[in-house]
């Protein structure tokens, strides 16, 4: 199924629930992504009533496990939504919401429903319950009136406001006050003209786009992180073997191979994890024997023992096995037999040492470059080395930030035949 989000012109509004995002349609019918990580799943249809599909609906939140609708007369409804099942719509009591002509942007923050006006002015609504308290202005700074102020959605007490250029913005919002205005570092954020949507999802922003590719980032207190593609339209199918724990935390691994992978379109998709740590068979194979330097295809008798461990893995998965050691000593070997694709990982791997191998496996050489002037007996003396790369032949021990791809080594894991529609 198409992990694409938001792309039909029927849709009306996005917005998010725990780790689902939600899409509402003119029709009424509303679909959710499960965001896991850095990666969105499939749309799944949510079962139950319709919803926010009157022409008079204007603006859409929601709260807790509420999703609120605002019309253009101020009535205000809602819907309960209890996991993939959404609620028969009630309408709210008390006071009306949102109705003027300049209201611009409606969030939540909290129990408070944030109404923002054209002119920056800020009136808030506490929810009780079904209840809409009556309306306050808040005090302090005003908000996202410049005419570039594109989208504002909330991250826990934060305003943020997405600008036309990319800037974002933020303000605290404590109590009854808006705190002064705030430039976040880092990422700049929605700033292309086919960007559509924005919503955050715990502490991930996310951007979606016409074609329904989505990107996202994590915001850190005032600071944006790297901007990922949370949707990618190929994938490789991974399968996790863990004969021995690695130091760093095969998540960590997996978080980071998913984080410079996604930036080829390619998502990383756990097929199986399976625990052979307690396993009282094949124990020499914790410290495998391989042939110095992981020529493609050259395989020792305990390398063939080891990927003939293969339950769940399919002809063009691959597989990383996680030993305790190599002799000679490496943190990865990317030699496989040619029936099975995978790379071994051992304990002294660093968070890239995974993306790395699977690199190889999918097809990628070590970068040109480095190693210039080593003599055969050392080969990865290394005296010019590029840490910026993930094919770096001068150990991801090394890299600093997120390694790159290179165009042609995106071309070739994309062609790869173990990379396939998501
Ligand atoms: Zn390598």
């Amino acid at each position: 199924m198409s992990n694409r989000i938001a792309f039909n012109p029927q849709d009306r509004f996005v917005v998010s629930i725990g780790n689902t995002l939600i899409v509402t349609t003119r029709t009424g019918d509303t679909f959710g992504h499960d965001i896991t990580g850095h990666t969105a799943d499939g749309a799944f249809h949510f079962t139950g009533a319709k919803a926010a599909f009157n022409t008079v609906d204007r603006f859409v939140t929601t709260m807790g496990t509420k999703l609120i609708v605002t019309t253009q007369n101020g009535d205000v409804f809602g819907h309960e939504m209890a996991g993939r099942d959404i609620g028969v719509p009630f309408k709210f009591a008390g006071s009306k919401a949102a109705f003027n002509a300049v209201d611009r942007f409606v969030v939540t923050v909290g129990n408070t429903l944030i109404v923002i006006t054209q002119n920056g002015d800020v009136f808030g609504h506490d929810v009780s319950g079904h209840t809409i308290g009556v309306p306050f202005k808040f005090d302090g700074s005003k908000a996202a009136f410049n005419a570039v102020d594109r989208f504002v959605v909330t991250i826990g007490n934060k305003l943020i406001v997405t600008t036309q250029n990319g800037d974002v913005f933020g303000h605290d919002v404590s109590g009854r006050t808006i705190g002064p205005p705030f430039k976040f570092t880092g990422s700049r954020m929605a700033f292309n003209p086919e960007d559509r949507f924005v919503v955050t999802v715990g502490n991930t922003m996310i951007v979606t786009t016409q074609s329904g590719a989505a990107f996202g980032a994590d915001v850190t207190g005032r600071d944006i992180g790297p901007i990922f593609r949370l949707n990618p339209d190929l994938s490789i199918r991974l399968h996790l073997k863990v004969w021995t724990n690695p130091t760093i935390p095969i998540q960590t691994m997996i978080t980071r191979m998913q984080d410079v992978y996604g930036t080829a379109g390619i998502g990383v998709v756990v097929a199986s994890r399976q625990d052979l740590t307690g396993a009282n068979i094949h124990t020499a194979l914790r410290d495998l024997d391989v042939v110095p330097t992981c020529p493609a295809g050259q395989l020792t008798g305990e390398q063939i023992q080891l990927f003939n461990n293969r339950d769940n893995v399919g002809e063009f998965d691959v597989v990383a096995h996680f030993v305790r050691s190599t002799s000679p000593v490496l943190n990865g070997c990317a030699s496989h037999p040619d029936n099975v694709f995978g790379a071994a990982i051992t304990q002294i791997a660093s968070v890239w040492t995974m993306a790395h191998e699977i690199g190889h496996v999918l097809g990628l050489r070590h970068i040109a470059g480095e190693n210039t002037n080593c003599p055969s007996s050392i080969p990865n003396c290394c005296s010019t080395p590029n840490f910026s790369r993930l094919m770096t032949g001068c150990s991801t021990s090394n890299i600093v930030g997120t390694p790159v791809f290179a165009q042609s080594e995106i071309d070739t894991i994309r062609s790869s035949s173990r990379t396939r529609p998501s």
